[in-house]
């Protein structure tokens, strides 16, 4: 029997498998029929979104029949005075991920690579396979590296440059790992690029950064036209349900991304959303606060435990286990508390737990202890 449908298929997808999301709270729900779940899972605000985003999201419904604003006019001007940039070079995405994918579609087709490192986040590997490009993945960092075990390697990265290349991601800070990537390196790195190869600063978790060495590739854009730095309204700013994103680039990209962008591929209560949320700044410092102590609460007890963990620059920390990762991951699940197992990422010994509120976080220590003190009595 010959595999019709199979063959129907581009024959980049038999590379591919689906994204594995983080499992939602009304899915384990319903499992186990508990009904106080936890999900430190997904990267998300513990916080919630800003109640003057609620609020602006809430005004627009009325106008829910109505096509949005397909240039997002209000929020490109907002971005433009927060950045101090021309609003040519701001794109708009259903996401980030949108943006990422903008940017495999306009620069990368099956004659194309691109370049990214192991342990880098997911959707570089799926989106550029998607359109039939090569994926060169870089090594990372070794894991008993002094500064960023299992991190971007950037010499590593420029190794594999040829004359197919035509994309490299950077993650900065990293997911999964947490790791980053000073300003003065990156810099170093862009000024070996040929300028003939588009560079992705991936700053979802940006906002989340409060390590001393870490900076935006913001201020860079003046200086490298190849370069195009994402945000993402899903982190910190609390709004991953409405899919918002931006790019900030050189005006030629913008425009190349602007030619395959879906006409109004940011709805209406995202805008609205996303707009006000940039005028909470009272949320967005509460938001950092609240990472900030819960990853001191976090390592503390990592510490007490004996548990080793990377170094991250984000809202989530990898913490290595001494079983899989998985299996702790689904040991937990059982006590209702959702973090997520990364051996996709090629990371099998580790769990990524997303920082909760306080309470959060000192309930999944407390899980936490009792799944890894059963498992030694046990052996
Ligand atoms: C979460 C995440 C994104 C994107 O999220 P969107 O919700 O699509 O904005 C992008 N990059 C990294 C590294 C992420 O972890």
């Amino acid at each position: 029997m010959t595999d019709e449908l199979g063959a129907l298929a581009v024959p980049q997808l038999h590379t591919l498998r689906p994204y594995e999301p983080g499992k939602p709270e009304s899915e384990l729900a319903r499992e186990l029929g508990l009904s106080h779940i936890i999900k430190l899972a997904s990267n998300e605000n513990p916080l919630g979104p800003s109640p003057k985003a609620i609020l602006a999201a809430q005004s627009t419904l009325s106008e829910l029949h109505r096509y949005p604003d397909g240039n997002g006019f209000i929020l490109k001007q907002k971005l433009a005075d927060l950045h101090t940039i021309d609003i040519n070079s701001i794109t708009l995405g259903n996401g980030s991920n949108d943006i990422l994918e903008l940017i495999t579609r306009s620069f990368l087709n099956t004659e194309r690579a691109a370049i990214f490192s192991r342990h880098a986040f997911a959707v570089y590997p799926i989106s550029v396979r998607a359109v039939g490009a090569t994926a060169k993945v870089s090594p990372a960092l070794p894991a008993d590296h002094p500064k960023m075990p299992y991190g971007h390697d950037l010499s590593a990265m420029l190794n594999l440059i040829d004359e197919r290349v035509k994309v490299i991601f950077i993650a900065n800070p990293n997911n999964p790992t947490g790791t980053w990537i000073e300003l003065q390196a990156l810099e170093n790195f862009l000024i070996r690029v040929p300028s003939s190869i588009l560079v992705v600063l991936d700053e979802a978790y940006f906002e989340c950064a409060q390590v001393p060495d870490y900076a935006s590739a913001v201020s860079l854009l003046t200086k490298f036209a190849n370069l195009i730095v994402t945000r993402s309204f899903s982190k910190m700013h609390g709004l991953a349900n409405l899919r918002v994103g931006y790019s900030l680039s050189h005006p030629r990209i913008a425009d190349y991304l602007n030619r395959v962008r879906q006409p109004f591929n940011v709805n209406g209560p995202a805008l609205a959303a996303a707009t006000a949320a940039l005028d909470d700044s009272e949320h967005l410092e509460n938001s950092r606060e609240n990472n900030t102590r819960g990853l001191i609460q976090l390592r503390s007890a990592l510490d007490n435990l004996g548990l080793r963990y990377l170094p991250t620059a984000g809202n989530f920390i990898c913490i290595e286990l001494p079983q899989l990762g998985r299996d702790v991951f689904n040991a937990l699940l059982k006590k209702g508390i959702i973090v997520r197992p990364i051996d996709g990422y090629e990371l099998p010994q580790f769990i990524r737990v997303t920082v909760g509120r306080s309470d959060e976080n000192t309930r999944f220590l407390t899980a936490l202890t009792e799944v890894l003190s059963m498992t030694t009595a046990h052996a």
